[in-house]
């Protein structure tokens, strides 16, 4: 297994609005190896976007370590190394889309990084089709939905070629259907070897990772696989999260004396566990 980020006793303080300093991360520790899905959850203000934006230096610690791809944030000459190889993608995708054409947006990641005419063309196209959105190519963004602006804002990522993609509840503003096909996107880029790094509030969406972290205060206060997490219905629920609706009806159904696994976390594995 390889490493792909390491980031040791991290803290990050905010020098905070009206001077009283804001210790939004203390003392984080983890580890990412690359090709692996990890999902981020934890409630509003317990510092997920904090940690996001370190893993690709826009922000600094103000304690600690945070290292990318072999780089420490910290080393201001490694900083455009470093977000060529870690890729973020926000809320909003209004906010994300540069051009006024969709080729033309997912060009610009590249264009800034001085990769040669033809090789832009080549890594546009190849973008587009990773994300599904290659008939779009000649479209003006303003007339596609939320869903179909993600994908192009991920094609601008996957342009430069990233080792991982670090996705800041990319899905918080979308409908169900843009939802889905997103984190169909994500999924599929990871099996074809990208690292992920996926910031949700959606439990359903948590489920889909290799690994769950849980933040809560500024701290990692467990992680484990999304069966380990989900499965403490009670104690996600005491820290103000949701937990995946089927986890949640597993659960009833149990203090109803009936017989269920543990390891039951999303609505295919209910089913089946009910109607054998
Ligand atoms: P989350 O993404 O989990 O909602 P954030 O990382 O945005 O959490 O915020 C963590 C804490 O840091 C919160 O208390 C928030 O108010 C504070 N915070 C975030 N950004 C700033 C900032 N630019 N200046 C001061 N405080 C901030
Ligand atoms: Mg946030």
């Amino acid at each position: 297994m390889v490493e792909l980020i390491k980031i040791e006793n991290l803290r990050h303080t905010y020098p905070g609005y009206d001077g009283q300093e804001v210790a939004a991360l203390t003392d984080i520790n983890l580890t990412v190896n690359q090709g692996e899905f990890v999902a981020v959850i934890g409630t509003n203000g317990s510092g997920k976007s904090t940690l996001a934006k370190h893993l690709n230096a826009l922000i600094l610690p103000t304690g600690g370590k945070c290292i990318v791809a072999g780089m420490d944030t910290a080393d201001s000459d490694k900083v455009w190394e470093i977000r060529q190889q870690v890729g973020m993608v926000f809320q909003n995708p209004d906010n994300q889309i540069v051009a006024a054409i969709v080729e033309e947006d997912v060009a610009f990641g590249p264009e800034n990084l001085g990769v040669e005419p033809a090789e832009i063309v080549r890594r546009v196209t190849e973008a587009l089709q990773l994300v599904n959105m290659e008939e779009y190519r000649h479209h003006g963004p303003h007339l596609l939905s939320g869903g179909q602006k993600q994908r192009v804002a991920i094609a601008g990522v996957l342009a430069m070629r990233p080792k991982c993609l670090v996705l800041d509840e990319p899905t918080a503003m979308l409908d169900p259907r843009g939802r889905k096909e997103v984190l169909e996107t994500v999924c599929r880029l990871n099996q074809e070897g990208i690292t992920v790094i996926y910031i949700t509030h959606f439990m359903e969406e948590a489920v889909t990772a290799h690994r769950v972290v849980v933040m809560e205060q500024g701290k990692i206060v467990t992680q484990g696989t999304p069966v380990e997490i989900f499965s403490q219905v009670d104690r996600l629920k005491a820290m103000g999260l949701d937990v995946p609706v089927a986890a949640e009806v597993a659960a009833c159904l149990r203090e109803q004396g009936i017989k269920l696994e543990q390891d039951i976390i999303s609505d295919e594995q209910l089913v089946v566990a009910l109607c054998p």
